[in-house]
């Protein structure tokens, strides 16, 4: 069985095509400038066939999605003979409300339930339903599955996604924490059990994704059961160019103060905050590392925030859970970044953490970086997203 993961955003699209026998990519690629020009660039991972990276015109999704499917099936590019050997599309929707607390079969009612939920996310469930869209128009009857960021974090009970707002604005409204990258926090939660030999019903488990966009969550004996980003993703950590959590007074008093519109002021907490915000350097975790070796101390602030605001909610979740076994990091800065690992984990000595550093300088895999007395398991575990909803869909189909 062959399954086509989709991830389409307002003008890109990215895909993998993943051979479920071995769980192998067969390929992947990046559509870019959708609406504008076009450029595609694939990547067949099957030896003897060209890597493709040149303009297309791509005036909507549709015209990318059949980009895609032309190179899939290509003799010079391709991985495929033809499009029947493509069992099912597997989609990443953003947002699914209160509707979806786990992927579903894509009809005529999901769809309008997806579409219920665009006011959550105006930017994103628009270009994720644009996505499912112009697949079924490319690929007809092909069955489609929708796999939602917000759906791991359906199991946190009221206390943990309530804000205490007048209850109408839930009732009546929808407000409260839903949480995002829940794919990424249930893959790398189910990897660290397989790691640890255990079920994940027996685990108490913090996954800090670090990336670009950051977020923790606690998962208790395989539930989640809280998680830092909220009814929207600014919130939580500080993270590239995204304020996290922030006092409500300040929006008051700067628009006030230089008479920012609201959307003006949204712009700012969610592209110039962050630790871009605060650096004046960059959003980029490697130019900030760089920086504050070279001795800019306002980089090497952003730095500390960071770790520190990791640190300081992991450490809610340990409250919250009554304990903790493992605490894994995951995502471009969480796999990628050892010094960022070995700076958040020294604030976890009082859990009895302790880090071998020969094992935090390896990259590229699942590693254990605890040393076996520590007394709380910690692992970097490259996440894997597509692979996720290739299995839902496969799952789902069967
Ligand atoms: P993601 O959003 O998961 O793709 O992660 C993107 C982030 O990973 C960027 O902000 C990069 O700074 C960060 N990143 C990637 N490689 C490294 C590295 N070697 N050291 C520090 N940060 C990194």
């Amino acid at each position: 069985m062959k399954i086509l993961v989709i991830n389409a955003g307002s003008s890109s699209l990215k895909y993998q095509l993943i051979d479920m026998e071995t769980e192998a990519v067969l390929a992947k690629g990046l559509c870019e400038r959708i609406g504008i020009d076009g450029h595609l660039k694939h990547t067949p991972l099957v030896e003897g066939r060209e890597v493709f990276n040149e303009d297309v015109a791509m005036p909507t999704h549709s015209e990318a999605i059949a980009a895609v499917i032309d190179k899939l099936t290509s003799p010079q590019y391709g991985v495929v003979n033809s499009m029947k050997e493509i069992d099912a599309v597997g989609h990443r929707v953003v947002h699914g409300g209160e509707k979806f607390a786990s992927s579903v079969l894509i009809t005529d009612d999901v769809m309008k339930a997806i579409e219920e939920c665009i006011p959550f996310a105006p930017l994103h469930n628009p270009a994720n339903i644009t996505g499912i869209k112009a697949c079924q128009a490319v690929m007809g009857k092909v069955p489609m599955v929708a796999v939602f960021d917000t759906a791991f974090h359906q199991t946190m009970p009221a206390k943990a996604y309530m804000y205490a707002l007048p209850y109408q604005y839930y009732l009546s409204n929808g407000v409260r924490r839903y949480g995002f990258h829940g794919t990424s926090h249930r893959y790398v939660s189910s990897r660290c059990a397989e790691l640890m030999g255990k079920p994940i019903e027996e685990l108490k488990i913090v996954s800090c994704h670090m990336g670009n966009g950051s977020s923790l969550a606690a998962i208790d004996h395989g539930k989640c059961v809280d998680t830092s980003m909220g009814f929207t993703p600014l919130v939580g950590l500080p993270m590239g160019t995204r304020c996290g959590d922030l006092d409500a007074g300040v929006i008051q008093y700067l628009m006030n103060k230089y008479g920012y519109s609201i959307d003006e002021m949204l712009n700012i907490l969610n592209k110039k905050s962050g630790v871009l915000g605060v650096s004046g350097v960059s959003s980029d975790f490697r130019d900030l590392d760089k920086a504050a070796a070279e001795g800019n101390e306002r980089a090497q602030l952003a730095l500390d925030m960071f770790h520190y605001w990791v640190a300081k909610v992991a450490g809610s979740y340990v409250a919250a859970m009554n304990g903790v076994d493992a605490i894994v990091y995951t995502a471009g800065v969480g796999e990628n970044s050892g010094p960022t690992r070995a700076a958040i984990s020294k604030y976890f000595g009082y859990l009895g953490v302790k880090i071998d550093e020969e094992a935090n300088k390896k990259r590229g895999e699942d590693i254990e970086i605890s040393t076996p007395d520590s007394k709380v398991k910690v692992f970097v575990i490259p996440t894997n997203e597509e692979l996720v909803i290739a299995r839902d869909t496969r799952d789902i189909i069967a």
